[in-house]
């Protein structure tokens, strides 16, 4: 009745010369969905209303049913996804509980608790980076990847390449080489960390899928471009593995697809590595691209133009240049640390690793008593504070901004790292913001708490 009242219909028409509406029908319980389009004519005899209708019954029910379908998918998709990732988080965690209490009713024998808790942590490790790649998929998802772009060493990232995936290609009795003589420019601009990770997805997957005794290479080249401060760098990743069918090819960069299953292949995986990759290769505006055979192997081509930075970096944190590795072996024995942790295991967990490399540690178990124990010891007292950030009374963040407000410059120059679950980008900009040093995500490797103990404590 509001839609067809006469007055709106006639200001419609005045305006706009034609009126157009749907409607639905009844006729007993069966609904027929009509258009209708009404024109004003005026001529010489003077004012017409043209009016025509349309059954578009066929039409509307084409859409409700395309609407039911994309709504049906999306729900698929969820589902494929929470079972997806129920199945690949309970695996790794059965291998946990299940070998925790193998060694827990073995205690009389050393070897068996050995081999158990190496297999506890190769599947923690493997939990690790699932959960790792799930929340980057998010991020990617919903839009909210960032890029952080600076300085890149291109040398120290293929360094680090190397030696984690050589090591990775020896346990495996595979060759692997590594040439970068076509790279003229190694100091670009450039995501360090995401850089890294696509060259180390691709590489992974090149001994992954490769057999004993067979080989990878992994071959990086620089082209000019028009523009004298930039290149178009070119990464190259090939192996004699097992190949990748032509089936599987076209789907191997979408999220959760395996060309075959663990249980098939025996090999762990969860699908999600490539489409990581692939977003983050997109992101940088590169490309990505494969060829394979099966049987004879894959090849993995990575292309994506930098801008070359200068050659010296400017000094950061006392003068080391961004490509140095921090000293791992700075002994920091007998140095004093606040730890601020709510949560008794993992103050108990970084505490005993503390003093395994000599260190003292003191506790608070909120940000308010930290500040206190800081205030109350007096300057000099700690060398560090290792920070959480989820904590009741007062959050690390605020802990943090009080430490460094309370006026000497001690309390200004204290070194506070941020140890915390909390490992989004925004969260480590937040804990430089409020003044911290450096962030720790946890889990953390004992050795990387110790190094960027190492880089922050005055020697
Ligand atoms: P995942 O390795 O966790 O299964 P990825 O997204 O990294 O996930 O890879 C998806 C699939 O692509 C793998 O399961 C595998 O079937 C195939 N694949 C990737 N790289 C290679 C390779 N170098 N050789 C053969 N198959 C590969």
């Amino acid at each position: 009745m509001a839609v067809f009242r006469k007055d709106r219909i006639m200001s419609i028409l005045e305006r706009d010369g034609s009126f157009t509406t749907k409607y639905r029908l009844m006729f007993g319980d069966t609904p027929v969905y009509v258009s209708m389009k009404a024109t004003l004519l005026d001529d010489e005899d003077g004012r017409y209303l043209i009016i025509g209708t349309n059954n578009i019954d066929a039409q509307m029910k084409r859409e409700e049913e395309y609407r039911q379908k994309v709504a049906e998918a999306r729900n698929r998709a969820r589902n494929d996804f929470l079972a997806n990732m129920s199945h690949d988080i309970r695996t790794p965690m059965n291998a946990i509980v299940g070998y925790t209490n193998i060694a827990r009713s073995h205690p009389e024998d050393p070897e068996l608790i050995r081999d158990s808790l190496e297999k506890i942590g190769s599947s923690s490790h493997f939990l690790l980076s699932l959960i790792n790649d799930v929340l980057d998929m998010s991020k990617i998802e919903s839009g909210k990847m960032q890029l952080n772009v600076g300085e890149c060493d291109l040398s120290a990232v293929f360094r680090r390449i190397e030696d984690i995936t050589s090591l990775q290609a020896k346990n495996k009795s595979l060759r692997i080489s590594y040439d970068y003589s076509g790279v003229s420019h190694f100091h670009v601009l450039a995501d360090e960390l995401r850089i890294e990770q696509i060259l180390i997805n691709i590489i992974s997957n090149a001994i992954k899928y490769t057999p004993e005794g067979k080989t990878a290479e992994i071959i990086a080249g620089e082209e000019s471009l028009p523009e004298k401060d930039a290149g178009r760098y070119r990464f190259i990743v090939r192996d004699t593995g097992s190949g990748i069918s032509e089936e599987y090819l076209p789907h191997i960069f979408e999220s959760f697809t395996r060309e075959l299953n663990t249980t098939i292949n025996r090999i762990q995986g969860t699908g999600l590595g490539l489409a990581i990759t692939a977003k983050v290769v997109e992101l940088m505006g590169g490309h990505i691209s494969v060829k394979s055979k099966p049987e004879e192997g894959s090849e993995f081509t990575v292309t994506v133009d930098l801008k070359f930075a200068g050659e010296d970096f400017p000094d950061e944190a006392g003068g080391k240049t961004a490509s140095e590795p921090a000293d791992v072996s700075a002994d920091l024995s007998g140095r004093r640390i606040l730890l601020v942790e709510d949560n008794d295991i993992n103050a108990e967990i970084a505490i005993m690793v503390l003093s395994q490399y000599g260190l003292e540690t003191e506790r608070a178990s909120d940000g308010q008593a930290g500040v206190e124990m800081v205030l109350a010891r007096g300057d000099g007292y700690y060398d560090a504070v290792l920070m959480d950030l989820q904590m009741p009374v007062m959050n690390g963040y605020e802990a943090a901004g009080a430490i460094r407000e309370a006026g000497t410059s001690y309390c200004k120059d204290l070194p506070i790292i941020a140890m915390s679950a909390n490992t989004y980008d925004e969260d480590v900009r937040a804990c430089l913001a409020a003044g911290m040093n450096a962030h720790l995500a946890k889990p953390f490797q004992p050795e990387t708490l110790m190094r960027v103990l190492g880089e922050y404590i005055k020697r």
